[in-house]
């Protein structure tokens, strides 16, 4: 008999995922230009030129350097090509031996987590969430518990928070910038975040881990930094990829840092190897190990990101919608003009626009508008999304 668990992950697939299919369908039908889909977080501008560069540069290469095995950690010039550029730009003194080399920052999430995780542990994430955390601590063995979201303006409600750390909390999943809501948190978040748990854990006498999971660190507007989560909360993960900084996610590449001042340091690095030993993640996919350390100080270009932020951002105000302004990521958090962000989501199909219902991310009443479509994309969908809204104001 196969596994009940697995075979209900695998037997549905999620509401992004079926939303995206739909569009493909669909555009099949009515025409590609005429689908408004804003499902999915597939980066919409190519990698940096010197990605392509560093790839020919690298086909020059022996071909058992170039395909063979690395270590299962990485191969340790890549490793300590990105400890220095960590270390630059955060005043850190990470070396190889704290960089683990991961297929991207689902792996780097679900080998932190397995690594941490041991019978009856419990986990906390933030609403609105990447729906995938659920099932990396299910399968981990651990429990999640969700802090409802503080809908003003997407920061911690830290008495909610507050209430759910207990005996039994191993970590605490943060997503800045966040996927679905956009928001960066703040400097004052992350102090008071690093202050709770140091307490908390004092109090209970345990370890509370922070995973920080930063896929979108590089995709912030406006000027915003993005405070470097392990210089305030010593027991911090680093769960990074490369899949939207360097718009490379179906290269699968990212990695995990286990800074030196985690507690028992030495003991989860083996147990981080031994989760992705368990995984079957190991040695991240080589070429592009070599590839990210050729771009390694490369900028993430995001002024595309920040036009559609802003067209859209404006756009939707305007005519009514209500939503926090971005700061970071390239997702707009709307709420729904009805209560049910579902049936919501099923009246903008009509219209061929595609939106993503927050229910997934733990967060009723909102939908996910991802703008990492083209600009175009934007400009013919404003008149739908202004129907739209017409036919929610003529209904009351
Ligand atoms: N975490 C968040 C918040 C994401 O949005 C994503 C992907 O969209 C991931 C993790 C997984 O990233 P990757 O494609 O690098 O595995």
């Amino acid at each position: 008999m196969f596994n009940e668990q697995m075979y209900g992950y695998g037997s549905k697939s999620s509401v992004i995922r079926e939303l995206f299919a739909y569009g493909l369908e669909r555009k099949k039908i009515v025409g590609e230009d005429k689908v408004y889909d804003f499902s999915i977080g597939n980066p919409s501008i190519p990698a940096p030129k010197e990605v392509k560069q560093a790839i020919l540069e690298l086909l020059e290469e022996p071909a058992e350097v170039l395909h063979g095995y690395s270590p299962a950690a990485g191969d340790p010039e890549v490793r300590q090509t990105l400890a220095d550029s960590v270390n630059r730009r955060f005043g850190t003194h990470y070396t190889a031996d704290n960089f683990y080399m991961t297929v991207g920052a689902a792996a780097s999430l679900s080998i932190s987590i397995k690594a941490l995780t041991n019978p009856g542990d419990e986990f906390i994430t933030f609403a609105p969430f990447f729906p995938e955390y659920e099932v990396w601590v299910a399968t981990a063995g651990a429990e999640l518990a969700v802090v409802p979201a503080d809908t003003k303006n997407f920061q911690i409600d830290f008495d909610a928070l507050e209430k759910l750390i207990g005996p039994k909390t191993k970590g605490i999943i943060i997503n800045s910038p966040n996927n679905p809501s956009g928001t960066v948190y703040s400097e004052e978040t992350v102090r008071r975040l690093a202050e709770l748990l140091e307490q908390k854990g004092k109090e209970y006498g345990i370890s509370i881990y922070l995973l920080s999971d930063e896929p979108y660190r590089e995709i912030v507007y406006d000027g915003v930094t993005v405070p470097f989560v392990p210089n305030y909360y010593k027991n911090t993960l680093v769960c990074y990829s490369y899949s939207k900084s360097l718009s490379l996610p179906g290269e699968r590449i990212g990695y995990i840092i286990v800074p030196d001042e985690v507690d028992d340091a030495g003991r989860v690095k083996a147990a981080v190897a031994g989760a992705g030993r368990a995984l079957g993640y190991v040695c991240a996919p080589v070429l592009f190990q070599k590839a990210i350390a050729r771009c390694v100080d490369v900028p993430s270009d995001v002024s595309a990101y920040r036009r559609n932020r802003d067209l859209l951002y404006k756009g939707l105000t305007e005519l009514g919608y209500e939503c926090a302004r971005p700061q970071g990521a390239f997702y707009l958090f709307v709420k729904a003009p009805e209560p049910d962000a579902g049936a919501f989501s099923e009246h903008a199909k009509k219209h061929d626009v595609l939106v993503v219902p927050g229910d997934s991310f733990g967060c009723e009443g909102y939908v996910r508008i991802s703008y990492c479509v083209s600009e175009k994309t934007i400009r013919d969908a404003m008149p739908a999304f202004a129907r739209i809204m017409e036919e929610y104001q003529e209904e009351r």
